[in-house]
């Protein structure tokens, strides 16, 4: 499996932010943010809700949440006045009570390699709350578009080797601003009937969609989020609206034992396993959930994960650590470990960020330890860092908290006194 990524590419790249092509504030895309709500990202039965609580007769409902679902989801409208089949005065009682606001487009960064970042400021939720931010990344590629979304703001698990983790500001995702990236990034690509990317983007030009996958691979633990999670693959995934295939969704944890089994009853999506170690006393150190479920009751999980088939493999994902986890004792034992689990094994060189303490390995390391993965049947592609110049790899991804972290305890006080949390 060698010579996927250029040689060069896997050692220890620094990162160097001033490659990026572009990098600038989008002010168009960006809605005010208000203190009407938005529907923008909501789910069939919140929309149902909202139209019942602002006095839409019941008979009515099911209806209108069908029109108002189409022009979202499929039209991709960002104004209740395009919502041309929509009677005129609910058009104006929604836009009295309502927005269609998708998260603020606070930076898009363009990489030479042709990935696009946002950051993204989410709508306030309390008094000292001036809007989280969290990131999203769009990787295009010939035959398919992945947009990479974030499932928390921040993540509580600190993993050593992930930028996300050193953050201090936490908090679920809602629904809406999970399925908000989707949108935001459809917006952007101009991903909709009678729209055309911006010029010179780099889209897939295979005739599908720009937005053809999905990985919960940005920030956060998408299993410590599970309800919004969920509802929002239900979004995505619903036939008459965005209609991405369950197949092209892949959720990635770290190992939150309890929710795996649920998961793929309730969403049917793939899974991926961050697991980056062989052995416990390694993996407490890189993925300190580990001491509260281990290796093998992780592997476990995976074997009892419904819907696993050869036709449908689990991924595991592994870090590349130089002098930490690279060693083709290391590669032996991983092939091992994972006997009688249909999987696939992605190698990813690790992406660094400033003031982490590790170093990517050598990539001569990284081809001897994916040949000796792929020589003992499995598929172990190295994944290619993309968006490295613009900070968007995997890991790297952290929300400017440096400004926030005054406010954060602030934050996280008054959302304990609303139970937000
Ligand atoms: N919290 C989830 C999903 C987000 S992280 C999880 O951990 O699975 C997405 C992937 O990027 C994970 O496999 C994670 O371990 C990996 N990752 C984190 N930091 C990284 C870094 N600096 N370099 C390369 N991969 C990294
Ligand atoms: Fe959180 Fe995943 Fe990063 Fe670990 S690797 S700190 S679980 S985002």
């Amino acid at each position: 499996m060698s010579g996927l990524i250029p040689p060069k590419a896997g050692r220890g790249m620094p990162v160097i932010p001033d490659l990026a092509v572009s990098s600038a504030p989008v002010a168009a895309a960006a809605l005010p943010v208000t203190a009407k709500p938005t529907l923008a990202g909501l789910p069939r039965a919140a929309l149902a809700e909202f139209l019942s609580g602002h006095g839409v007769p019941e008979k009515e409902i099911r209806m209108r949440v069908g029109q108002i679902w189409h022009w979202l989801y499929v039209r991709g409208a960002t104004g209740f006045d395009e919502m041309t089949n929509v009677a005129k005065t609910l058009r104006a009682l929604l836009d009295a009570n309502a927005t269609l606001a998708r998260p603020e487009i606070v930076r898009e960064q363009v990489s030479v390699d042709g990935t696009r970042k946002w950051v993204l400021r989410l709508p306030s939720r309390t008094a000292h709350d001036k809007g989280a931010e969290v990131e999203c990344v769009y990787i295009p590629e010939k035959d398919r578009g992945t947009l990479c979304v974030s499932s928390q703001v921040g993540c509580t698990l600190n993993c050593s080797f992930c930028h996300t983790g050193t953050q201090k500001l936490v908090r679920n995702l809602e629904v809406s601003e999970i399925v908000g990236q989707v949108l935001v990034a459809r917006d952007r690509l101009g991903d909709y009937p009678g729209r055309t990317p911006p010029e010179g983007a780099f889209v897939p030009n295979d005739g599908g969609r720009f937005v053809s996958n999905i990985v919960f691979m940005g920030m956060g633990e998408p299993l410590y989020n599970y309800e919004n999670v969920r509802d929002a693959i239900g979004v995505l995934t619903d036939p008459e609206g965005l209609q991405l295939s369950r197949r092209r969704i892949t959720v990635s944890t770290s190992g939150v034992v309890p929710e795996i089994a649920r998961l793929g009853t309730d969403t049917g999506t793939m899974l991926a396993i961050s697991l980056h170690a062989t052995n416990d006393p390694l993996r407490d150190v890189l993925v300190p959930i580990n001491k509260k479920y281990d290796i093998a009751e992780l592997l476990q999980a995976c074997r009892n994960y419904p819907g696993v088939s050869n036709a449908r493999r689990i991924t595991f994902e592994y870090v590349m650590l130089k002098g930490v986890n690279d060693s083709l004792a290391e590669a032996r034992a991983l092939v091992k470990l994972l006997k009688g689990i249909p999987a696939k094994i992605n190698l990813i060189p690790f992406n660094p960020w400033p003031g982490s303490i590790y170093a990517c390995s050598d990539w001569e390391r990284i081809e001897k330890f994916s040949d000796l993965v792929f020589s003992a049947g499995y598929s172990s592609p190295i994944r290619t860092p993309r968006g490295r110049d613009i900070l968007a790899a995997c890991g790297q991804l952290k929300s400017d908290t440096e400004k926030m972290r005054a406010r954060a305890r602030l934050m996280l006080e008054e959302q304990l006194a609303l139970g937000a949390e």
